[in-house]
């Protein structure tokens, strides 16, 4: 084959939080004062040198340039054109800057709130959500930025720098309305020209710009600003190569195609006809196939890859990139850093580093031909029959089990209304019930003793004495405060997807899949590799204590099966829905026990539920069909006496009211703190059936709340809720906070609550 139809590889981004979560460490240390910021600085550069080492080794031609942040890239993007609210003062583009957008900063006494922050996509890492005003003008500061450029470049002169697009920075900020940040766009741009005017200087060619809003349904206003303000970025000797990930684009491909730009990066996991991409594009332009799943951390079929790849390759030749389909910081850094996980496992995961290998093979299949890397192939394709054939991939019981889910909807045996009366009969709760959301702190002592037992240095009974403990304190303080309904406190549990994962079969634990969730929080999903299924009760003990120890109810406490799906890194060969059917006829079984136990109230969290929305409309029935039939089906056994509690919370509803009142929970608890009642509209408007719990208070600060402050929260709810439906209760779980936040705080509420049982009574 000639040279000019040899293919590039890129990379669109990396993870930025080193091995073993350097950075992290790090900036934590930082923020401490124990550390000075060239120390910081020091590690971030390593972490840096490191990833340009493994570009080097999987000779990536066009490593990814200037996209490592020390906190979050929308937050970057929005020093770097000076767009940062006017409570901050005057900021430049610093590291310290960016840390006071991410974490508030304390000033003349007073607390100034830090951006708020939002899911980026449907994904799990959260963003800095920018403020824009109408009257800031835009102002490149580009010094910090043109700084890790030229570290880029000096290691490699082909590094193609990286820039959130302007549209999808303008589309994502709030601040202003609609028109109001389209307005921006043309001063937005004129920067941005002014930036790859430096860029070229420097002798950049090609310009990686992001403009992932193309993968959503995009209002018309937004997609005919793409073209003017392309236009604005054209600069002589800049290449720009458009990306967009997280979905298909075939909806804006004529768009995508016509703009000035160089070339077109498309996410191939969710693009089906790559030829008809190829064929739209005019044949100066390059088209980008992001190939490998930048969020997956399985290994790749290679074999099954190349089937897609070849035709494209035979179309498009050199004119041919290839990508993962979306920045790697999605997936965690390394799998060989894996030691303790089944060979059977271990061989087939794909961390970013993997990923580069296998980039670099893909190119080498279609440059040198298929027979060029056909032992790697044959290795891939070894490893995946292993696993498919582990003891454990797939159980006939299983499968067995979910096939009896009725396609039909799922309902418990009596409406609401006829439940709410049997429950309240049993239960005879005041009015304003009180409650919290599961969790109370988790102390030094708890986690040291989890520690403890899971290093066998302490045994079993040790154990179950200390959680024992912690558990009648937890009640006892409950019953002094006067709760309503009570709850264990979650002492035992780590995390709350993980403490049933470990106890569930089809689960795997990694040691090293970190990934960044926001600023130096990163999380470690398990991983979901077999058919999910329960071998025995998960919580039935601790609830059993806890319910001996007091009259009122105590809560059963379970994670659904939505949220323990979305919360984990899921396999790759069976559809989601079928996983979470798995994992709700698991639950179903927990459930029954717990009521066989005499738990009377199980609350069922599913805080991920909005989370796995797809980012297209026509995809949102299928989904919300699966998620909700999930849901009932893990509680539909319960006798109408029996309450069941839900609890999401960050969720926007409005689009999704129908749906959550499908679920048919009889009490959901929400977080309503932040948006001072206002998310409680969609249940207003909606007529929401059955009982809420807004939350009256946000556990996410550490301010005490008085009742002076709570009453009128409750009296502004009663404004939407009708009174006999409505509970009351913190945000969230209380697990971050300390004992010391938490008594005075849930004294106000109680006393709030019997303030209003006394005026309506
Ligand atoms: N029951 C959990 C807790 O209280 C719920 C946590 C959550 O909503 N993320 O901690
Ligand atoms: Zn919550």
């Amino acid at each position: 084959m000639s040279s000019s139809s040899f293919v590039t590889t890129h990379v669109l981004g990396f993870p930025r939080i080193g091995e073993r979560r350097a950075l992290k460490w790090a900036q934590e240390r930082y923020w401490r004062g124990e550390i000075p910021r060239s120390a910081l600085e020091h590690t971030a550069s390593q972490i840096r040198s490191q990833y340009r080492n493994d570009y080097a080794a999987a000779h990536i031609d066009r490593p990814a340039a200037g996209e490592f942040s020390f906190y979050d890239h929308m937050a970057d993007t929005a020093l770097l054109f000076g767009q940062t609210p006017e409570r901050f003062g005057a900021l430049s583009n610093t590291i310290d800057a960016l840390f006071i957008l991410g974490r508030g900063q304390h000033s003349n006494g007073q607390n100034i709130a830090p951006l708020a922050m939002k899911k980026w996509f449907n994904s799990n890492y959260h963003y800095l959500v920018p403020e824009l005003a109408a009257d800031q003008p835009v102002r490149l500061d580009a010094e910090r930025y043109l700084a890790l450029v030229d570290e880029a470049l000096a290691a490699n002169p082909h590094a193609k720098p990286v820039l959130v697009g302007p549209l999808t920075f303008l589309y994502l900020s709030r601040g202003l309305d609609e028109a109001g940040r389209l307005a921006k766009a043309d001063e937005l741009a004129a920067a941005y020209h002014q930036l790859l005017s430096l860029l070229r200087d420097r002798g950049v060619t090609w310009v990686q710009i992001d403009e992932p809003i193309l993968a959503l349904d995009l209002p018309s206003a937004w997609l005919s600003a793409f073209e003017p303000t392309y236009h604005r970025l054209k600069v002589p000797g800049i290449r720009l190569l458009l990306t967009t990930y997280f979905g298909d684009i075939n909806g804006n491909v004529s768009l995508a195609a016509q703009l000035p730009v160089d070339g077109l990066h498309i996410d191939a996991t969710a693009t089906a006809d790559l030829i008809a991409v190829a064929d739209r594009l005019p044949d100066y332009k390059v088209l980008s196939v992001g190939i490998i799943d930048g969020r997956s951390i399985w290994r790749a079929n290679l074999a099954t890859l190349l089937d897609r790849l070849e035709p494209v390759h035979a179309r498009l030749g050199n004119r041919l990139w290839l990508a993962p389909s979306c920045s790697l910081l999605h997936v965690p850094v390394d799998a060989a850093l894996e030691t303790r996980l089944p060979t059977v496992i271990r061989d087939n995961l794909s961390y970013a580093r993997q990923k580069l290998s296998e980039l670099a093979l893909l190119a080498r299949g279609l440059n040198e031909g298929r027979s060029s890397i056909a032992a790697e192939i044959a290795a891939a394709t070894a490893a995946r029959a292993a696993l498919d054939a582990a003891p454990g991939r797939h159980s006939a019981a299983v499968a067995a089990a979910v096939a009896n889910i009725p396609h039909a909807e799922v309902q418990r045996s009596a409406p609401f209304a006829e439940r709410a009366k049997a429950q309240q009969e049993r239960f005879q709760l005041p009015a304003f019930p009180t409650t919290t959301i599961g969790s109370f702190p988790q102390t030094q002592e708890i986690r040291a003793a989890r520690k403890a037992f899971k290093n066998a240095e302490i045994s079993p009974a040790e154990y179950e004495a200390a959680m024992q403990a912690e558990i009648r304190h937890v009640i006892e303080v409950q019953e002094r405060i006067g709760l309503d309904a009570l709850v264990h406190g979650e002492a035992e549990r780590n995390d709350m997807v993980e403490y049933f994962g470990e106890q569930l079969d089809g689960f795997a634990f990694t040691q090293e899949g970190w990934v960044q969730s926001y600023g130096s929080r990163c999380v470690k999903p398990p991983i979901i590799w077999g058919d999910v299924s329960r071998s025995q009760p998960m919580t039935v003990a601790w609830s059993r204590f806890a319910q001996s120890l007091s009259n009122k109810p105590v809560k059963g406490m379970l994670t659904g099966p939505v949220t323990i799906l979305f919360w984990s890194f899921v396999r790759d060969d069976v559809p989601r829905e079928t996983i979470c059917y798995q994992i709700a006829e698991a639950l179903r079984h927990e459930v029954n026990d717990l009521i066989a136990a005499g738990i009377g109230m199980i609350q069922v969290d599913e805080p991920a539920f909005r989370e796995g929305l797809p980012l297209r409309k026509k995809d949102w029935a299928r989904y919300l069909d699966w998620a909700v039939r999930a849901f009932k089906w893990s509680v539909k056994d319960a006798p109408i006496d029996v309450q069941i509690h839900t609890h999401m919370c960050y969720s926007e509803f409005n689009d999704i009211i129908e749906s959550i009142a499908a679920l048919d929970a009889d009490v959901i608890t929400i977080e309503t703190t932040r948006s001072n009642m206002e998310l409680l509209n969609a249940f207003a408007d909606f007529a929401y059936p059955n009982a809420i719990g807004p939350g009256i208070y946000d556990i996410h600060a550490p301010q005490i709340p008085s009742s002076t402050e709570i009453t009128p929260r409750v009296r502004l709810a009663m404004e939407k809720i009708p009174a006999e439906r409505l509970w009351i209760n913190p945000d969230c779980g209380l697990k971050t906070r300390t004992w010391a936040e938490v008594i005075p705080s849930l004294e106000a509420m109680v006393s709030s609550a019997r303030e209003l049982r006394k005026a309506s009574a």
